[in-house]
């Protein structure tokens, strides 16, 4: 916990109409600004901005509050969150009370630095000439520049040592890049080799926008390497980096799934970036990992309600199966939606009416229950004897 006195400097140091103007569109008028109201559906400017009161209030729904409900309102933070958030903002380090170990925050300060770091130089890596193969794959799959630079998108050069080299040359602090698992000691001889070869890089971000690890996707190659490649690799996990409480596109989608009052959650970063691509904004990814009660626990901030989407595979039915039963346990309402066979999100998007389409599927929807329910009687009229069948209907009382 923070002091009384921290939060009154942090508070100080905000202007709101600074705050708010670089988030949403606000226009002066006579001492103070107004706004089209986030938080309802607004057609005409009913929020003020007070630069003398320091406050926004909303005369049609009632919304209002200073700096901190701003953050806590419209970007669906915590308390503790809004207060990093605006300290950070206002060059403010927080003095921590209590047990924390001393040296936890300087590292995870470090790796936040070097990932930071590494974000631009992947990012400058996709436009210079190593980056042609990465272009080129973003081209076929049809990701256009917007989202690109929206999700921030980069390429590993297809090299051993490329950014190791040059977090030598910039003298970067060479740990913090090996803690944060973008560089490692080679196995024999000296120096250090890259995580992240010949791949598109999709830089994960927190719920505020500040890059924690990254995704890479291997890219195509001319002669096939002889070396094992994985398709994706991800950053290890790491004090900053925790994955089963991640969700990718999070810190995009954050403000339409709080309007939405909805979130869908699909399988991979190439279809969240699909979506956002065709104006479904309200889109999340795991991180290769099942759903969690962690990530139900971010979703609950802003959210009454998620729609999960999967393919029609096995691997895809295993998933929704596993999925569901965590988010029984939560306070969310849950909805299934298998897509048609052999589409994902991005193949289905591509179609000429792939957009009303994929939006027809959300509102059609399995309610989870529902979807176990007939997943569990398939599965019973499958079952050859009497005893399987008696142990499939035991199962399914069991789970509920
Ligand atoms: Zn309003």
């Amino acid at each position: 916990m923070q002091s009384g006195d921290q939060i009154h400097q942090v508070r100080q140091a905000t202007d709101i109409v600074e705050l708010i103007g670089q988030q949403i569109r606000i226009q002066p008028k006579g001492r103070e600004f107004v706004a089209l109201c986030p938080f309802h559906d607004d057609s005409n400017p009913s929020m003020t901005v007070s630069p003398t009161k320091q406050i926004y209030k909303c005369f049609a729904c009632g919304a209002g509050g200073g700096a901190f409900d701003w953050m806590i309102n419209y970007h669906k933070m915590t308390f503790p969150e809004a207060l990093r958030f605006l300290a950070e903002r206002a060059g403010i380090t927080l003095e921590r009370r209590g047990r924390e170990s001393g040296d936890q925050p300087n590292d995870r300060q470090r790796m936040s630095e070097a990932t930071e770091h590494a974000l631009g130089w992947f990012r400058a890596t996709l436009g210079r000439p190593q980056g042609a193969t990465a272009r080129a794959y973003v081209e076929q799959r049809g990701i256009s520049p917007e989202m690109v630079e929206q999700f921030q998108l980069g390429c590993a050069p297809d090299a051993w040592d490329d950014l190791a080299q040059d977090v030598a040359a910039n003298r970067w602090d060479p740990r913090s890049f090996r803690s944060a698992g973008l560089i490692h000691g080679r196995q024999s001889g000296s120096g250090d080799i890259d995580r992240f070869r010949h791949r598109l890089m999709f830089p994960i971000f927190d719920g505020l926008g500040r890059p924690i690890a990254f995704g890479g996707r291997i890219l195509p190659r001319q002669t096939p390497s002889d070396r094992e490649e994985a398709k994706y690799l991800n950053s290890p996990e790491s004090a900053l980096f925790n994955k089963s409480a991640t969700l990718y596109g999070l810190h995009l989608a954050r403000n339409e799934i709080g309007k939405r009052r909805c979130a869908v959650i699909v399988e991979g970063y190439t279809d969240v970036i699909a979506c956002h691509q065709h104006g479904l904004s309200h889109v999340v990814a795991t991180l290769g990992t099942a759903l969690t009660t962690q990530h139900v626990g971010v979703l609950r901030r802003f959210s009454e309600k998620v729609v999960l989407v999967f393919d029609a595979d096995e691997a895809g039915q295993k998933a929704a199966d596993r999925a569901v039963e965590v988010f029984l346990g939560g306070e969310l309402d849950v909805a299934v939606s298998i897509l048609p066979d052999g589409l994902d999100p991005a193949s289905l998007l591509e179609q000429a009416d792939g957009a009303a389409r994929f939006e027809a599927l959300l509102s059609e929807a399995t309610d989870a229950l529902d979807y176990q329910f007939q997943r569990v009687a398939d599965e019973y009229r499958g079952a050859s004897t009497m005893a399987g069948q008696h142990r499939i209907a035991e199962q399914y009382v069991d789970r509920l």
